[in-house]
């Protein structure tokens, strides 16, 4: 399946929530859902109401680019979420958490994930000093997350050099040392996206 090459806010305005796929510009009133909050098109202001595979579809939809993944990729998640123990959603979204290229996000060393995968792709990521470019990997409890150290002078990082980001309670990050850890795994309560992942297993259930 081809990449998607677009405008990323017309994702934000097609699935009408903020997914936060732009960086600091989602925070700003410059937002394209906050200037133009129709659906995009020529017709967006007439959209129909949406079916129920059309809302659960719409819901699957708003996970996958929220994590930036392509259909196959979400597919695989979700199979691996439902040979899981527990429910499947909460499974599957905390699976999605778990992915490298998030927890850079998370931390504050990337400002959208896109920034954050990036990171990761160009090996300046390591994990227990093991330098991984695979956004997928799945971090665990204990992990030590951290910038390269010939890498840390890299302008990408001058921005966050001393910041005081707030960090979800499952993560820890020195802002002056560039490194972090996992303190747990996270728990469903600790994915802040308005999302009812109980409308995804209904779709992949039919
Ligand atoms: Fe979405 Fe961010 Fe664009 Fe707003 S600025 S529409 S939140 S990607």
């Amino acid at each position: 399946m081809a990449k998607y090459t677009g405008s990323v806010c017309r994702i934000c305005r097609r699935e009408g929530a903020k997914l936060f796929l732009k960086g600091d510009r989602c925070m700003s009133p410059k937002c394209a859902l906050v200037k133009r909050a129709k659906a995009p098109g020529q017709h967006g202001a007439m959209r129909k109401k949406n079916s129920e595979y059309g809302i659960q579809l719409r819901e699957k939809q708003k996970v996958k680019k929220t994590y930036g993944l392509l259909e196959k990729q979400f597919v695989k998640y979700y199979e691996k979420a439902e040979s899981m123990k527990g429910p499947t959603g909460e499974n599957m979204l905390i699976l999605l958490e778990r992915r490298l290229d998030n927890v850079i996000y998370r931390m504050g060393i990337g400002s959208s994930r896109a920034q954050a995968r990036q990171m990761v792709n160009h090996g300046l990521i390591t994990v227990d000093g093991k330098r991984i470019n695979i956004p997928s990997y799945l971090v665990k409890a204990g992990d030590v997350i951290a910038i390269k150290d010939n890498k840390k002078d890299k302008a990408c990082f001058a921005e966050i050099k001393g910041a005081n980001g707030v960090l979800p309670k499952w993560l820890d990050f020195n802002f002056e040392t560039f490194e972090g850890k996992i303190l747990e795994l996270p728990k469903r309560e600790d994915v802040d996206l308005e999302i009812q992942e109980r409308l995804i297993v209904e779709l992949y259930s039919r």
